[in-house]
């Protein structure tokens, strides 16, 4: 029986973000896995949890019961399914299957499936510009590098609420202003449209600055340029709001990289709400609870595009794409290309190639963690304190 015998916590920034890692050691002279654990707003949150808590329950532990280990340590605080210790099982999990991939010489797409297509279509970032002109300039470079898929948006230094509508005292904040954010996404969808056609796929992430109804008439005013999807259309808190979403638009939503636990995504997919699930691997606990759901979405017809931005490691990139390769309702991977630095952390990342992503076929999850080279790039912690966002009066609103 091959056991673990140390737990080890990572926390480096070789990119724009704190990334934490896990690696299991085990009984095996030379054998060890990784797992993604990043949640960068609280990494320091998560390390602990692994070092302090987890640690200790994987010492001993026998490293082929994945499952068992999975239910056992969500289930060990009694209170569950939050993101700090949500990400540290993830850590573990991700290194257990990792582990039983090396063991096992194939790569885990392999060992849950085998590929059920080469490479993955990338939902990229980049559709975004500070003019109407860049976004459209930059969607022509990636169009001609293969890319067809879009996010699109507006990042403008000008301020998009005026001081003449904000009360006297109005606090300091990322000052939103809904009627104007829906004249410039329409007014976008339509200059884009007009630039390059019907041909490009363009999607938006609404990081749900809109009051429901609000976000309803933005629906409307959108379905002449066919969009493919809008994201986070509304908060999660008010996930209900769906069904009036769904009678009166026809526009596929994409919904969950803030979600935890079962609860918040299991009616969105039964009650065929949603069209894409676009939830954080290791925010949810792993690959272990990943595979579950991205089982229950092709039962009702509901695509996966698991969340990547920047924001997570190489192995949870890994993690996500083996299950994409798997999937037969997988429609894309967010992913954005690695700086030089992350590469050398990483050896065998996730590389892209036209309008695909893909990875190796090593045992595992194929991606190694170089600790030397990760030392050179320490954590910086969080600090965005400019990142509130405020409605027009002044109130705090989550975007
Ligand atoms: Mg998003």
């Amino acid at each position: 029986m091959v056991t673990v015998t140390d737990v080890k916590s990572f926390i480096t920034r070789p990119g724009r973000s704190d990334l934490v890692v896990v690696k299991l050691e085990t009984s095996e002279p030379g054998l060890y896995g990784l797992g993604c654990a990043t949640f960068t707003q609280r990494a320091l949150a998560v390390k602990t949890a692994v070092d302090e808590y987890l640690r200790p329950m994987m010492i001993g532990r026998n490293v082929a019961k994945i499952e068992d280990t999975w239910q056992q340590l969500m289930g060990s605080s009694y209170w569950r399914n939050g993101p700090v210790l949500n990400n540290a099982l993830s850590g573990v999990d991700e290194a257990l299957w990792d582990i039983k991939g090396k063991m096992a010489g194939m790569p885990v797409y392999d060992l849950v499936g085998g590929k059920c297509r080469e490479g993955i279509l990338i939902l990229p970032g980049g559709g975004r510009g500070k003019t109407f002109e860049e976004v459209g300039d930059n969607i022509e470079k990636k169009l001609a590098k293969g890319m067809n898929f879009f996010r699109v948006g507006i990042h403008s230094d000008e301020p998009i609420c005026p001081d003449s509508l904000k009360p006297v005292g109005a606090p300091a904040g990322n000052y939103i202003n809904p009627k104007k954010s829906a004249d410039q996404y329409v007014e976008l969808f339509k200059y884009l449209r007009e630039r390059f056609g019907d041909e490009p796929e363009l999607a938006i992430d609404i990081h749900e600055r809109f009051t429901p109804t609000e976000a309803i008439a933005l629906c409307k005013r959108l379905e002449l340029y066919r969009p493919y999807f809008l994201e986070d259309l509304l908060q999660p808190e008010n996930v209900d709001w769906f069904d009036n979403v769904r009678q009166n638009t026809w526009i596929p939503m994409a919904m969950g990289e803030l979600f935890n636990n079962p609860l918040e995504w299991k009616q969105l997919i039964t009650g065929r709400k949603i069209d894409f699930i676009r939830v954080h691997i290791s925010q949810i606990g792993g690959f272990t609870p990943a595979r579950k759901l991205a089982a229950l979405c092709e039962a009702f017809a509901v695509q996966t595009i698991w969340h990547g931005p920047g924001d997570l490691s190489p192995i949870g990139a890994a993690a996500q794409m083996h299950l994409d390769l798997v999937s037969p309702n997988c429609a894309m991977q967010e992913f954005s290309d690695y700086n030089d630095a992350t590469k050398e952390v990483f050896p065998g990342a996730p590389e892209s190639k036209g309008g695909y992503v893909y990875v190796n076929d090593k045992p595992g999850w194929g991606v190694d963690f170089n600790e030397e080279a990760a030392a050179k790039y320490p954590g910086q912690g969080y600090n965005n304190p400019g990142f509130m966002s405020r409605r027009p009066d002044g109130t705090a609103v989550r975007t």
